[in-house]
């Protein structure tokens, strides 16, 4: 019932050139991996190469931050309905880079999922707790403080996805067990089933973000309520990425 999705963030990695190079390898290399959506989220820059690099593909191109007005004096920014004229699919919003160094709050989280949802295309909203917080107890205070504040209003889109990332599993190597990783997804979906109802919990997509690989994707996987994956530093290689998409073997 649920599409599980496999989508690369390549954060401030690739030059255009580079990043088609990428796309075009992988685009061979996932020819053959059915029921899982692949995306790929290059840098701005290099969206219109990783567009062209996947014409007629199974990959989906998204953008990883986008402003919620149309068009105006925000000097540097991008909407949603240019990267819909680009032909992106997807939309990252949230992500704790951006909330840690940019700061991203629920608040700005909400008027941009609302942004991509409007614009027709697909959201992956990130949300997720730090060390300090995981370590005092606060994780699932956190979600639930995140999830009403940024996403609340837009559960009930088909095309909202959740990504759970815990920050501290972020580039560090340092993956959530899958134990972990269940039990803040199953929290999550129980929450949007208090908030939205039953059916779009168990319609909606939760993907797990924090040092997947392609040794532990099977595992997180595995668990009932991970719907696929958020995938930084081992996506930017496409023998790795593939390995990731086709986890079940
Ligand atoms: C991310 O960028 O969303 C991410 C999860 O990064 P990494 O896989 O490198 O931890």
């Amino acid at each position: 019932m649920r599409v599980p999705m496999i989508a690369g963030n390549w954060k401030m990695h690739k030059t255009a050139r580079e990043a088609g190079q990428a796309v075009r390898a992988l685009r061979d290399l996932v020819a053959d991996a059915t029921g899982v959506e692949v995306v790929v989220c290059p840098p701005f820059t290099a969206l219109t190469a990783c567009l062209e690099a996947a014409r007629g593909s199974r990959i989906g191109v998204g953008a990883q931050d986008c402003y919620w007005e149309k068009e105006g004096a925000f000097t540097g920014e991008v909407s949603v309905p240019m990267l819909a004229d680009l032909g992106c699919s997807h939309v990252i919003v949230g992500h704790s880079e951006r909330r840690q160094y940019f700061g991203e709050t629920d608040a700005t989280v909400d008027r941009k999922i609302d942004a991509v949802l409007a614009s027709g295309l697909t959201c992956i909203g990130c949300l997720g707790e730090t060390l300090q917080e995981r370590e005092q107890g606060e994780t699932l205070a956190v979600l639930d403080r995140q999830l009403r504040g940024g996403f609340a209003r837009h559960l009930g889109s088909p095309r909202l996805v959740i990504a759970y990332e815990p920050v501290w599993a972020i580039g560090t190597g340092r993956t959530a067990t899958p134990a972990q990783a269940q039990e803040a997804h199953a929290f999550l979906r129980q929450l949007v089933g208090r908030m939205a109802g039953p059916d779009v919990a168990a319609g909606i997509r939760i993907l797990y973000g924090g040092s997947v690989k392609p040794d532990n994707i099977g595992a997180l996987m595995a668990q009932p309520d991970v719907d696929g994956g958020l995938v930084g530093g081992a996506s930017l290689d496409p023998f790795s990425f593939a390995r990731i998409v086709k986890y079940r073997g």
